[in-house]
């Protein structure tokens, strides 16, 4: 649409009319007509977590900066390049959550959780921001939705977490979503593993990206995870994390990989996934999806035993994962999953006149406090253009009513999609409609059967 303003006609500069009314670049708005689908992925989701016992913790949108940058890791993109920071008017430093973990884990500590019997399972659904380049399936602002389970160290409990994110998928109608685990073992393992891998890349460092040459010294693990076309040619041969485990990390391992086997989940072993955040141990794993293309990674999750410890509190275990919401969302609509309508409207009336707007307001909201979607023309549109309105709206049934049902003390309810008139009394015109609402139900329930 053309910016009327932007000829400055009405005094604003020329470039402020369309920040007004355009979102910030990495930004969505859920407008009315999808809601309801972020409604029904949402209500999924409690239900999953309500039946794995987790319980839903809520944490703020922004933190103490230093608490991504503990838990994050200094050396991750996203500490380094995508978080939104700031200074408050009292000289605080502040940062929009980039992800829930962190702050789940400053929650944990501060409020004593690890007092309570062992595993405390929370999980969450919220915003995060980070400043990224923005394409399909990456944004700035976006929705997350994760788990975390605290002080359960066995594998069993990894296979526990990853059978919930698949029980999910398969509530929501996602069948083509690969799971994929690996292990990236221990700080102990590591340091060897960290050595090895240096060996193999210092000779083809000079050709790899200034931020792989960065993390050689400070965190050589990350360099698994770069996306540059060079710096993966570069890794080709190298060294893996699940090659070079030691003989703990190994068991560890093979109790998930027996535990996955155990549930019947399909799985891959990826030596090459890493995860971008520095607090993972042992297990991680992610489910990728072939249809969302480049942004493929709906979910990443992994085990993260020193977190708790490293921000602060006891030692504790912990394993978890996330989810972007707005890339499930796009799997689901790629592979055609079903998403239930939103509730439709029972009965849409047209009170012609103003006798009968009068007596028909109490009457609708009667109705709608026994729970029935029940609408009225709010226009004054003339009967013609009602019906049609209420067809746009796919109202299940329509009434006209004017003077002429006042008089007579009868009017009559429209079916929508057959055109059959069924009469209603006036004054028992509630329970008509009730009648109604009654047999719609038992249609859809009847049709949901069969
Ligand atoms: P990627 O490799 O795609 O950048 P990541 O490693 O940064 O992902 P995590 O920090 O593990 O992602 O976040 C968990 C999940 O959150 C991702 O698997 C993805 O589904 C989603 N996600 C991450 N960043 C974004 C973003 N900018 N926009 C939308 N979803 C995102
Ligand atoms: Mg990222």
């Amino acid at each position: 649409m053309q910016n009327q303003n932007s000829n400055g006609a009405n005094g604003m500069p020329p470039s402020e009319p369309r920040r007004l009314n355009q979102r910030p670049k990495g930004t969505n708005d859920i407008l009315p007509s999808e809601s309801h689908k972020w409604n029904h992925v949402e209500r999924i989701m409690r239900e999953v977590c309500g039946i794995f016992n987790y319980r839903e913790i809520r944490v703020p949108v922004f933190e103490h900066t230093e608490v991504f940058k503990r838990s994050v890791g200094d050396t991750t993109d996203i500490v380094q390049k995508e978080m939104y920071t700031f200074d408050d008017k009292g000289g605080r430093s502040l940062t929009l959550r980039p992800e829930g973990t962190a702050g789940v884990v400053r929650s944990f500590i501060e409020n004593g959780m690890s007092s309570l019997p062992m595993p405390v399972r929370a999980y969450y659904i919220l915003t995060a921001y980070r400043y990224e380049n923005v394409q399909k399936g990456r944004y700035r602002e976006f929705n997350q939705f994760g788990a975390e389970v605290f002080g359960a160290a066995r594998p069993d409990c990894d296979a526990d977490v990853i059978s919930m994110a698949q029980l999910l998928f398969d509530r929501l109608g996602l069948r083509k979503t690969d799971l994929r685990v690996n292990s990236i073992g221990c700080p102990a393992c590591r340091q060897e593993y960290g050595r090895l891998l240096k060996e193999h890349l210092r000779p083809r460092i000079a050709g790899m990206c200034r931020d792989c040459q960065d993390r050689l010294e400070r965190n050589p693990l990350r360099i698994l995870d770069c996306k540059e076309e060079r710096c993966r040619e570069a890794m080709g041969g190298a060294p893996m994390p699940l090659d070079h485990l030691c003989g703990d990390c190994r068991e560890h391992f093979e109790g998930l990989t027996a535990a996955l086997d155990s549930l019947g989940l399909q799985y891959a072993v990826d030596k090459g996934i890493v995860r971008g955040l520095d607090y993972y141990n042992r297990t991680v794993f992610e489910f990728v999806s072939g249809n969302v293309g480049a942004q493929g990674t709906i979910c990443a999750g992994g085990r993260y035993d020193g977190l708790v410890g490293l921000c602060g509190g006891p030692d504790t275990p912990a394993v978890g994962f996330s989810m972007g919401i707005e890339r499930l969302l796009m799997e689901m609509e790629s592979a055609g999953a079903e998403i239930p309508a939103p509730p439709g409207t029972l009965l849409y009336i047209v009170a012609s006149g103003e006798r009968a707007r009068n007596m028909l307001r109490p009457l609708v909201y009667k109705l709608r406090s026994k729970g029935y979607n029940v609408d009225m023309d709010m226009l004054g549109r003339s009967v013609k253009a009602g019906m049609k309105h209420a067809n746009r709206q796919g109202a299940a049934y329509s009434a006209v009513i004017g003077d002429s049902e006042l008089d007579s003390g009868s009017a009559s309810l429209r079916n929508m999609a057959t055109g059959e008139a069924i009469g209603a009394p006036l004054a028992d015109f509630c329970e008509a409609v009730e009648r109604l609402a009654a047999e719609a139900e038992a249609d859809a329930s009847e049709r949901k059967r069969t």
